[in-house]
């Protein structure tokens, strides 16, 4: 399978490439030439598979150039019981007759993005082996909290690979600075920045475009690399939960094989859902793709009226990884809507890089619209959400929430019954303060403290690494002034 760049449809990369280079040359992003289909005889044979057998299934179909054995291993790798709390890795959790939650956060950071950090790593260093690549590729990050410790999780000790992480030294919660300053892994650094996020992200940027740097990483044999969500090989591993979420369905009875279900996805990035988009261009029988944004709705704006429009004011909330008003994966989806016109998505990108807005025309729109419904959560509605979800005995987080309200609006809207699946794409653990607030209890002070406060209120047990983290050594410390990111970066790849 061949992999092509959004903006030039005659740039064509191997799997191996794309996931080396990430980002194509020309701003693109990479995209498979075809989509491998799943018929009845093949969803019958993943439904008698376990979920890392399922993902190496899966990942065959889009890397033909990879092993499969290497493929499998990896699988069993990423999901098996070391990482993973639960044994299906992503279990869905009946809420009632006509509804499911797949919940996507048994990994070792308790959030969804566990699912692809815990499978990129392994095949960007088997790409680099693939490709002849003899330099190492160092791994930057800029976070405004999930990423950092979901990517060090996966790259820790993966061959060839070394992982430096930036964080606003005040800009993450207790709990997401300490998943970070106690990670293990020889191959791995932490360095906090004075500044908030985009201090930090703009230091990437900054050191990602610097050729001088790049020329001294280079003789030093390192390359940079990112492992943000553009990355082909961190969409892939997310097609498999949502082809998984539909077998498990089948084998519990549930539904009939070629049966519609509808899943409703909580969006910031659109990496999430676009895995789901191609689910079901794989023939997956998916119905509705329900695309549930917070306050920031420019998605929900976008699919109603074809209009894209980031010029709005930025809400800060209480579902953050949500927090996006430039939703990159959508370019993958403009570039199959429009039947592939390079030249159209190019367009749209240099219009929304110029004056932030850009319209799609009608029949695009139609289109777009027959696939998929997008709505919106407010806080108040958020936070009612995952009081209800309690009351019902199910404890979500607020990210949950803000799909478990959509999918309900949506239904009441269009009256459309049919069997759906909402995602949960973090613990309410990772989110302890806004959730204790919203099930009524008055979080305490002190922040791992609320971990036990809201175990013992809820009496659901807090995931087995959250709870851990009071006993963990302290490993990173160190604090730079922005300007000093460079100088970091540099120590840290003598
Ligand atoms: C990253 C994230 C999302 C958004 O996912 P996208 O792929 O960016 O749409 C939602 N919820 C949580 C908890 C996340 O960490």
């Amino acid at each position: 399978m061949q992999y092509l760049s959004t903006r030039d449809k005659s740039l064509r990369m191997s799997a191996a490439e794309a996931i080396k280079m990430g980002l194509s040359r020309d701003g693109g992003l990479f995209t498979p030439v075809s989509f491998p289909t799943l018929g009845t005889l093949e969803l019958e044979t993943l439904c008698q598979m376990s979920y890392q057998q399922r993902a190496a299934y899966i990942m065959e179909r889009y890397l033909e150039d990879f092993r499969p054995e290497d493929l499998a291993l990896f699988a069993r790798r990423a999901y098996g019981p070391e990482k993973f709390d639960h044994p299906d890795a992503a279990p869905l959790r009946k809420v009632n007759d006509r509804t499911w939650c797949l919940e996507l956060w048994h990994g070792p950071t308790s959030a969804f993005k566990d699912m692809a950090l815990q499978m990129l790593p392994q095949l960007l260093s088997a790409s680099l082996r693939m490709t002849g690549e003899e330099k190492t590729a160092c791994i930057l990050v800029a976070t405004s909290g999930d990423t950092g410790k979901a990517a060090m999780e996966g790259f820790a000790d993966v061959d060839q690979t070394k992982i430096l992480v930036f964080y606003p030294e005040k800009g993450v919660s207790e709990i997401q600075k300490l998943q970070m300053v106690t990670q293990e892994g020889g191959n791995v650094g932490v360095c906090a920045v004075k500044g908030n996020f985009d201090d930090a992200q703009n230091g990437v940027k900054r050191i990602f475009s610097d050729e001088a740097i790049r020329e001294e990483l280079a003789q030093r044999g390192y390359f940079l690399s990112s492992a943000n969500s553009i990355n082909w090989g961190r969409i892939l591993p997310q097609i498999v939960y949502y082809v998984s979420g539909y077998c498990d369905l089948l084998n519990a009875g549930e539904i009939k094989l070629g049966q519609k279900v509808n899943y409703c996805v909580p969006t910031g990035n659109f990496g999430n859902i676009l895995a789901c988009y191609y689910a079901k261009r794989m023939g997956v029988p998916i119905g509705k793709l329900i695309c549930a944004s917070n306050r920031n709705d420019v998605l929900t704006e976008f699919i109603r009226t074809g209009v894209y429009d980031r010029n709005r004011p930025f809400h800060t909330t209480m579902s953050p990884s949500m927090d996006i008003l430039i939703s990159s994966n959508l370019e993958r989806l403009l570039f199959d809507l429009s039947g592939r016109d390079d030249e159209l998505v190019r367009g749209y990108m240099e219009k929304l890089a110029k004056e932030g807005r850009y319209e799609i025309g009608r029949e695009m729109r139609e289109q777009l619209q027959e696939l998929f419904y997008g709505g919106f959560c407010g806080e108040e509605e958020t936070s009612a959400s995952v009081s209800m979800m309690y009351q019902y005995g199910y404890l979500i987080d607020t990210h949950t929430a803000v799909a478990a309200k959509v999918l309900t609006d949506y239904r009441k809207e269009t009256g459309d019954t049919a069997p759906a699946i909402f995602v949960s794409t973090a613990s309410p653990y990772k989110f302890c303060d806004s959730v204790l607030t919203a099930i009524g209890e008055k979080p305490v002070k002190n922040s791992l403290e609320r971990i036990d406060q809201l175990q013992a209120a809820s009496g659901v047990p807090a995931p087995g690494r959250l709870a851990a983290l009071k006993e963990k050594e302290v490993r990173f410390g160190q604090v730079v002034r922005k300007e000093q990111m460079e100088k970091a970066v540099l120590d840290f790849l003598r």
